[in-house]
């Protein structure tokens, strides 16, 4: 008989997390997520459904109606957006200046859609100018795709000129605001966003695993427009939105899709209720300002940023590993004696760069105090 092993509860050690997400969660958050889980069609689960979904709309500055949290993390949500809104044979351009813009093309490929594919250097913002020129040559092409903050990177593109752009050449924008969402400006409905996606562990602070997802009304009659069904199932918008608004096929009742993380919508409640109440505009203040007190401790140090200042993310600061320094050996010692994560070098960057993330409760003066400090000694 096979008998199992004795073990005993796992219980993480208290770490500052300050690389590429997940970053801190804010306690109050984890407290939310505790509360006792009811059933995911419980009327009063229903209801606060219907305050997360404002809430979502508060962050991304939209009115948007098919807002939601899809089930599952910002890969989901990238997903989301290409399987239901690209069909085959389509022409989509893709931007690509680091690990996420190359994401976006696989996807883009897997739908059977072809992509054109704008690059620019892993640091770089997204070059408008190679987006029209891309446009022009491709009059063809339905949709232009990009990152907005690039995680690998630390480079902020400038969505409201790609999505403006987007409009012109009569193309559905595509964006990709995981990083973004909470820690720069972003406007959906002011920049004419058609289809965006974050994630809920980066600049919301809350625990990883959900993707908030936004379709304008040209996403959604481009989705009703289908030829073919959506290849995904559980990715099919249509359907999700069965469970979180009703349909007029179930005479605007709730219908069981798939069971809803209930706890987790409550961390995603909680953590854009915090958001919500700070204020956006505040929030991506405080954002500029830690990035600003972290960014003369770095450079006190001898560290030199892999973004030009113009493009740099408040909310992930690439800077390089000086010569001569051990990467792994520097990320251990940080974890084991200072009980802080940074972020590695992620592709092209891998073993050239850290990432410091300054990301929602996580940019405050306790953590870039405690990150200074902690570098200062592992360095000299
Ligand atoms: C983290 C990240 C993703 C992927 O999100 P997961 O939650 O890890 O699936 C996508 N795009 C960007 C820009 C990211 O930073």
């Amino acid at each position: 008989m096979l008998v199992a092993p004795y073990i005993d509860a796992f219980n993480p050690p208290r770490r500052t997390l300050m690389g590429p997400g997940p970053s801190d969660v804010y306690p109050e958050v984890l407290a939310a997520q505790s509360r006792p889980t009811i059933g995911h069609l419980d009327p009063l689960f229903v209801g606060m459904m219907d305050e997360l979904k404002g809430l979502i709309q508060y962050a991304f500055q939209t009115t948007n109606e098919m807002t939601l949290a899809v089930s599952a993390p910002g890969s989901a949500g990238m997903e989301t957006c290409f399987v239901n809104l690209v069909e085959a044979g389509e022409k989509v351009i893709v931007c690509r200046n680091g690990v996420f813009g190359e994401r976006m093309r696989q996807n883009v490929e897997r739908v059977g859609a072809i992509a054109v594919v704008v690059d620019n250097e892993w640091g770089e913002a997204v070059s408008p100018t190679d987006v029209e020129a891309a446009l022009r040559a491709h009059p063809d092409a339905k949709f232009l795709a990009f990152v907005h903050a690039e995680t690998s990177t630390g480079a902020l593109s400038d969505a409201k000129a790609l999505c403006a752009l987007a409009k012109q050449y009569d193309c559905l924008s595509i964006v990709d605001a995981v990083t973004s969402l909470g820690g720069v400006e972003l406007r959906v409905d002011e920049w004419g966003i058609d289809a965006i996606y974050s994630g809920s562990q980066k600049c919301l602070s809350c625990v990883p695993g959900l993707s908030p997802v936004s379709f304008s009304p040209a996403a959604v009659e481009k989705l009703k427009a289908r030829k073919t069904p959506v290849q995904s199932w559980f990715l099919d918008q249509t359907l999700v939105m069965e469970y979180w608004s009703g349909s007029a096929a179930t005479g605007g009742k709730r219908s069981y899709h798939h069971t809803a993380p209930v706890n987790a919508l409550y961390a995603l409640h909680e953590s854009l209720r915090l958001l919500a109440n700070e204020g956006l505009e505040a929030a991506w203040k405080r954002h500029a300002d830690m990035h600003q007190v972290l960014r003369q401790g770095l450079e006190g140090l001898g560290l030199k940023f892999v973004v030009d200042e113009a493009s740099r993310l408040p909310q992930l600061n690439a800077v390089y590993i000086p010569e001569g320094i051990d990467d792994g050996a520097v990320r251990s010692q940080l974890l084991e004696s200072y009980n802080l994560e940074i972020g590695a070098g992620l592709g092209a960057l891998a073993g050239k760069a850290w990432r410091i993330g300054l990301m929602g409760f996580g940019a405050r003066r306790e953590n870039v105090a405690l990150c200074l400090k902690a570098l200062d000694d592992v360095l000299n």
